[in-house]
């Protein structure tokens, strides 16, 4: 782990406008003063500017090279969708901290003017909702924030906090300043948005990467933002997730918005994104459902999956492999050890 490279900044201590004595200092109580900086003064530093990619004519991303949180990348993991409308710009995952949903709002000032209008969040996962402190503190508190109903149950409970305490961690504090805003509307399989000239359609086929994720249609576009339903180059977290409910998310994807562009919350977009990672996923589980049948131990169908060539092909290209490619396997199995049950 690299050293600390921030200082706390005293944003906060000037816009709450408290009183500084002469020489700087605080006068306040020191309890009162230990406790209001630990709760709100202290706050990580800004993210820089982070390349904006564009997709479609009513489509732009700003791009996340890392997959993991580091206190170098202050926590950059994760793509912030634009959606570019008559009305204004729908913002679909927010980042994983408020400095990095600041970053995300003056990219997209390069682009337009407009306001935000809504926010989606794909699920529940702190890298794609800890960003939405941002958005409301700059279009305020009527913003609406769309997700699944699970997922805000999710963050409103013990994710939310959960989370912004992990990426605190993982960034060793460059995060911190940070509110947990959970999101404030229902959205599901079916749900339709319009916004001005742009259709957003929501498409949710049960448990894959979560048991709440949404993936969103840009209709005229033809363009699916899948959250961490697929990732480009990085390995899944798949604790939340299910094998065979990705496989079978991925079929009815491409059987609905055939030919789209599928943009992942981790990596770059592609139209072949899904097919690659079927390759991957059903590599991983075919093998350990194989080993189950066999009635082999999880070390066997370790070896099965790493040597099967399509799970082989990714290994070189996905950050994150070696750290995880056990769990992931272990994961399978255990799924493939209840199907046969
Ligand atoms: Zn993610």
């Amino acid at each position: 782990m690299a050293p600390q490279t921030f200082r706390p900044e005293r944003r906060h201590l000037l816009r709450h406008g408290l009183a500084l004595g002469l020489s700087g200092t605080l006068l306040l109580p020191p309890v009162q003063r230990w406790a209001q900086a630990a709760d709100d003064f202290i706050r990580g530093p800004a993210v820089p500017d982070q390349p904006l990619q564009r997709l479609s004519p009513r489509v732009a991303m700003v791009f996340a090279a890392d997959g993991f949180p580091t206190p170098e990348n202050r926590g950059m993991m994760a793509n912030i969708i634009f959606v570019l409308t008559s009305v204004g710009v729908v913002v679909l995952d927010t980042g994983a901290s408020v400095q990095i949903g600041e970053m995300a709002i003056r990219r997209l000032r390069t682009l337009t003017d407009k306001p935000v209008v809504a926010v989606v969040n794909s699920h529940y996962h702190g890298d794609h909702f800890l960003g939405n402190d941002a958005f409301v503190q700059a279009f305020g508190p009527a913003l609406p924030i769309h997700a699944h109903p699970a997922a805000r149950a999710q963050i409103q409970g013990m994710a939310g906090n959960a989370w912004r305490s992990l990426m605190e961690r993982w960034t060793n504090g460059a995060t911190m300043g940070t509110q947990v805003v959970p999101p404030d509307r229902d959205a599901g399989h079916g749900t339709t948005l319009r916004f001005g000239d742009t259709t957003l359609k929501f498409h949710h086929h049960g448990r894959a990467h979560t048991e709440a994720d949404l993936c969103v249609e840009v209709l005229e576009d033809g363009v699916v933002y899948v959250g961490d339903v697929a990732m480009n180059g990085r390995i899944a977290n798949m604790d939340d997730g299910s094998y065979l409910g990705t496989l079978k998310t991925f079929d009815t994807l491409e059987r609905d918005v055939p030919g789209a562009l599928w943009v992942p919350g981790h990596g770059h977009a592609s139209r072949t994104l899904l097919a690659e990672q079927r390759l991957l996923f059903s590599g991983i589980y075919r093998n350990c459902e194989a080993a189950v049948k066999a009635g082999e131990d999880e070390a066997q169908a370790r070896r099965r999956v790493l040597a099967d060539p399509t799970v082989a092909a990714h290994a070189g290209r996905t950050q994150g492999w070696d750290g995880n490619i056990g769990k992931y396997i272990s994961l399978a199995y255990l799924e493939a050890e209840k199907a046969a049950f």
